[in-house]
């Protein structure tokens, strides 16, 4: 069911926080932590579970756990940290739900900020707006706006397939999903932020006001109704050989038995899925639209197959496969993801490739493919596409479950990715990672291409000690 108001975010992002410290035991690396006066809480024990992220390949020890309970508390410490200058190797992380794939959200041997116990003042809703908007704390889980807003009949337009991430999280990045060709990522649906620099200072930011720091934190690694179109979109690679129920498919189909009678007899098969929202007393006008949209494509007919869900339910559609991993404790395990951005003139020669050739026979998670236009990305942020106007990403998400060996173990998908990784970097193709993670300052230059200069700048006046982020490994810090 679906009548609302698209939603828009004003957010407070802010990179750390304040204490109340148990003296006792503290440990010797960091004595600087210690005898400064803190407010709130910060814990050097049981800190076990900010050592780890959802990628479950690194573990690294932070020396101590920020639980910030107010914006001062976050400044306090990172000023504290700053003014000690090249003395101290001390750097800071925030973290929202540590999801997280190559250590990005840790901080070794430093101080990480757990942003979603950082809930002060809590959501506020602005509804008399030509826009209206949510002010809420960074730390805050996608999920929880998606049910409050739902109260007051607006909506977010734009997502990530999974919401149990938080807000600052994905916007270090970009957000992207399905609704992204329509509304642009995540990054384009903010009008403003509360940021905490790498300085310690707290300032307010959007497009009129310290625009430059604005764009600098927006994708910026955490360094710094009537619609005839379907309102989200998106491709799923059907690696497998044989027969379609391979696929996985987001929902139960109605009638699946058709779909599972078809062989693909060795051919690669893409799974192309089209949502539609629509309000209940529309329901006879959707079959229409539906059948118009569909008119337009070439595809397999005997494989059709729809399904009706709530809002809520197709939103939230991960969680329920997250819930059943669980059970089987298949959830805690290695994610050796790999995400491309894939400029449309290169999408053909890259299928050929990696889809025909390097990932043939695997089958150890989706790969899912989103076409985007670069047309609805905003310009000047710290975020980094291919230079074409069309561009798809495209997801390894692929699941290393412990008792796997040999093609699915998780050396063979880490090789895998090398030799995807090899591929485009030796073809020249343009293609740029999301979620991005090098090993070599070359690599990182190579990555941000043009956008360097401005970047490097940006870090040198907002961070220029390389406090923050450390899990990103582009800067180190300066001492
Ligand atoms: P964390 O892992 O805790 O942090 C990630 C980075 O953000 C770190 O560098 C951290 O320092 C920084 N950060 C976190 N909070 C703040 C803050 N308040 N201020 C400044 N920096 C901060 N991405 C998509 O775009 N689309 C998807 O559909 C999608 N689906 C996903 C599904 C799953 C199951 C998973 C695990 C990830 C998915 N992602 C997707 C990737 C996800 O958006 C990123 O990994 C995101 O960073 C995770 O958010 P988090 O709250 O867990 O952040």
């Amino acid at each position: 069911l679906f009548r609302l108001k698209p939603l828009v975010f004003k957010i407070a992002l802010l990179f750390l926080l304040g204490i109340t410290t148990n003296r006792n035991h503290l440990p010797t690396n960091h004595p600087s932590l210690y005898t400064m006066p803190f407010y709130g809480n910060l814990s050097f024990h049981n800190i076990n579970h900010a050592s780890k992220d959802f990628g479950n390949r690194y573990h690294l020890m932070p020396t101590a756990v920020l639980y910030p309970n107010s914006t001062s508390n976050i400044a306090h410490i990172i000023k504290h940290v700053f003014n000690l200058g090249l003395t101290s190797h001390l750097t800071v992380a925030a973290r929202g739900h540590g999801h997280s794939l190559e250590g990005q959200s840790l901080a070794p041997q430093g101080v990480v900020i757990h942003m979603e116990s950082y809930k002060s003042p809590g959501m506020s809703f602005h509804t008399a707006d030509h826009y209206p908007y949510v002010d809420d704390s960074a730390g805050e889980l996608w999920i929880n706006i998606l049910h409050e807003s739902l109260k007051r009949g607006l909506t977010p337009k734009s997502w990530t397939d999974y919401l149990h991430l938080t807000v600052g999280g994905t916007l270090s990045n970009a957000g992207i999903s399905g609704q992204a060709f329509r509304h642009g990522p995540q990054i384009n649906n903010v009008y403003h932020l509360r940021v905490v620099t790498g300085r310690g200072d707290v300032v307010t930011c959007s497009d009129e006001q310290n625009a430059d720091l604005f764009n600098a934190v927006l994708g910026g690694l955490a360094s710094l109704g009537s619609s005839q179109r379907p309102e989200s979109l998106w491709n799923q690679l059907l690696q497998r050989t044989g027969l379609l129920n391979n696929r996985r498919s987001s929902f139960n189909p109605k009638d699946p038995v058709q779909a599972e009678q078809f062989t693909s007899a060795g051919r690669v098969l893409f799974c192309l899925e089209l949502a539609k929202y629509f309000n209940l007393e529309d329901v006879g006008s959707i079959e229409r639209e539906v059948d118009s949209l569909l008119a337009e494509l070439s595809f397999i007919r005997p494989t059709l197959f729809m399904s009706e869900v709530s809002y809520v339910d197709f939103l939230d559609r991960v969680h329920v496969s997250e819930m059943k991993l669980r059970e089987n404790n298949l959830w805690d395990v290695p994610h050796p993801w790999l995400n491309l951005l894939v400029p449309r003139s290169s999408i053909h020669g890259f299928a050929k490739e990696v889809f025909h050739n390097i990932v043939k026979d695997t089958s150890n998670g989706p790969v899912l493919i989103y076409p985007v236009n670069k047309s609805r990305w905003k310009n000047g942020t710290s975020f980094v596409t291919p230079e074409e106007d069309v561009f798809y990403l495209v997801a390894f998400l692929s699941s290393a479950v412990p008792s796997s060996a040999g093609k699915d173990g998780l050396d063979a998908i880490l090789a895998r990715n090398r030799r995807i990784v090899k591929f485009i970097s030796e073809s020249n193709m343009g293609i740029k990672q999301y979620l991005p993670h090098y090993n070599t300052t070359q690599e990182w230059i190579a990555h941000f291409g043009a956008k360097w200069e401005i970047f490097l700048r940006r870090k040198m006046l907002y961070d220029p000690l390389a406090i923050l982020a450390p899990g990103q490994r582009i800067f180190p810090r300066a001492n």
